[in-house]
């Protein structure tokens, strides 16, 4: 059987020790040797600040793309032959085995899709990606808000107090959005003239955005300048001082609901640019009907295509039920971490020893210490060998259980990260349902890479490693 071998090293690891290319080709050449590969290529990249590209990696595919006959690569790690989620993109089309040599699985298009799901994860996490999916389930902020602090970028009229860790009214954007308030509550002005108005404050263009109509909308409707606040789609107390008092938003309010015009100001659109048709390829675009109701419709819709209209909501519900597909269940969850941990064995079995190892040494060190304190009281060593000996022990006991820590910290954390990847796996849909729609979009985004709609079917495309979640469940969404 024939096969190619693959090592990578970045300048900054050729430092460290255990990184180097000779120590990985080693190691794949033993182990092409252990299980009777034929190696017929080797391919090396080592990655300095200045040169960036791959070309080793390139050379591979084109190896691998005109021989047929050979369908392995030999690999050291996961993280040695993918750097981003790009690479594995392009991996995945060619119909090869991987073997993960010191991490021991070996991954095909055969593999079971927990093998497969497994080792997307540790894609995500050789590449760091997880940073922005963890943003989705920072509970950190969650709690922040129930403690009454708003959690984010202070919305427009406040600033943030670095020592109180509040949000604190600007002394000259503040009042003028409490004259905002009081202007709208009087009926006389229109939103239009609001935004006018704001513009000639001069005090909200230094930042180039001007505030529009739907922004004045937006800061009349939002309760964060009389005390509570809306994070995630909940309400809070907020702790910070107000800009404006209850009252006076409440008369805002009615006048809202007095107006004629209730859609005066540009509708969001939910889904917009997220969808595509699924004929010809154009953008499904929103449009409002009779005023109120938003639809979806190709494009291309009163040309050629023959592609229907579908209503913002039941779009929705499709797009949920997408994000539905990825749950996997606790327990699942639970053969998953358990597995993830598994799958780790290398990892798992040399931090094992180690603590091991360092241990026996502490207990070791500790005995030599008591005897030696015995020996010092009934005088069988003198004072000064004494000194000597027990604090170089000392020492040395201080330094092991750092080193034993150390050990435990990173065995944690990167079992913490594979359990974030499918925390957000199994919550997705039930944080669909109650995000606000700038946080469906965020999700949607994390999860899916794009959507095309065909006659009251959606066609989702997942991203990596959610890709293997929803396959198991079919990828088509009917309209019920
Ligand atoms: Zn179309």
């Amino acid at each position: 059987m024939n096969c190619v071998i693959y090592a990578r090293v970045s300048s900054k690891e050729q430092e460290k020790e255990g990184y180097s290319i000779p120590s990985q080709l080693k190691l794949l050449r033993k182990y092409a040797l252990e299980k009777r590969f034929r190696v017929v290529a080797e391919y090396i990249d080592v990655e300095t600040a200045k040169k960036t590209g791959r070309i080793g990696f390139g050379n591979m595919l084109s190896f691998l793309k005109s021989n047929p006959t050979c369908k392995t690569i030999l690999v050291e790690k996961t993280d040695r032959l993918y750097r981003n989620i790009k690479d594995w993109v392009i991996l995945d089309e060619y119909d090869i085995e991987i073997h993960f040599v010191k991490e021991g699985s070996v991954l095909s298009k055969n593999s079971k899709s927990s093998e497969k799901f497994m080792h997307g994860i540790k894609v995500l996490m050789a590449k760091n990606y997880i940073d922005n999916l963890s943003e989705e389930v920072k509970k950190g902020l969650t709690e922040k808000a129930e403690q009454g602090e708003w959690p984010a970028r202070p919305p427009v009229g406040y600033t943030s107090n670095k020592e109180s860790k509040l949000i604190e009214p600007d002394p000259i954007k503040g009042p003028f959005i409490k004259r905002l308030f009081e202007w709208y509550a009087s009926g006389q002005y229109s939103l239009e003239q609001l935004s006018i108005k704001a513009k000639e404050s001069g005090l909200f263009s230094r930042n180039s955005n001007t505030i529009n109509k739907a922004g004045i909308h937006r800061i009349l409707n939002n309760p964060i300048y009389y005390g509570d606040f809306i994070w995630k789609g909940k309400r809070y107390l907020g702790k910070h001082s107000t800009i404006i008092s209850k009252t006076l938003y409440d008369d805002v309010q009615r006048v809202f609901a007095q107006s004629n015009h209730p859609k005066e100001t540009k509708r969001e659109f939910a889904f917009a640019g997220f969808i595509s048709c699924g004929k010809c390829g154009c953008a499904m675009t929103p449009e409002i009907k009779k005023g109120k109701y938003i639809y979806y419709h190709c494009t291309q819709f009163r040309g050629k295509c023959d592609n229907v209209y579908i209503r913002e909501e039941r779009l929705g519900h499709l797009l949920a039920d997408a994000v539905k597909r990825i749950r996997i269940g606790e327990h699942a969850v639970e053969d998953i971490k358990q597995a993830l941990l598994e799958s780790q064995k290398d990892k798992k079995e040399f931090h094992t020893s180690s603590i091991t190892s360092l241990q026996k040494r502490h207990n070791h060190i500790q005995r030599l210490l008591d005897r030696a304190y015995e020996d010092k009281l009934s005088c069988k060593i003198s004072e000064s060998l004494w000194e000597r000996k027990s604090s170089e022990w000392e020492h040395e006991l201080i330094d092991i259980q750092h080193k034993i820590k150390s050990y435990e910290l990173a065995n944690s954390n990167y079992y913490k990260t594979g359990a974030t990847i499918l925390e957000l796996a199994n919550s997705a849909y039930d944080m669909f349902l109650h995000e606000s729609r700038e946080e469906q979009r965020k999700l949607l985004n994390t999860i899916l890479s794009n959507c095309t709609f065909y006659r009251g079917t959606l066609y989702p495309t997942y991203r990596k490693p959610f890709d293997i979640l929803a396959k198991g469940s079919g990828r088509i969404l009917k309209r019920g």
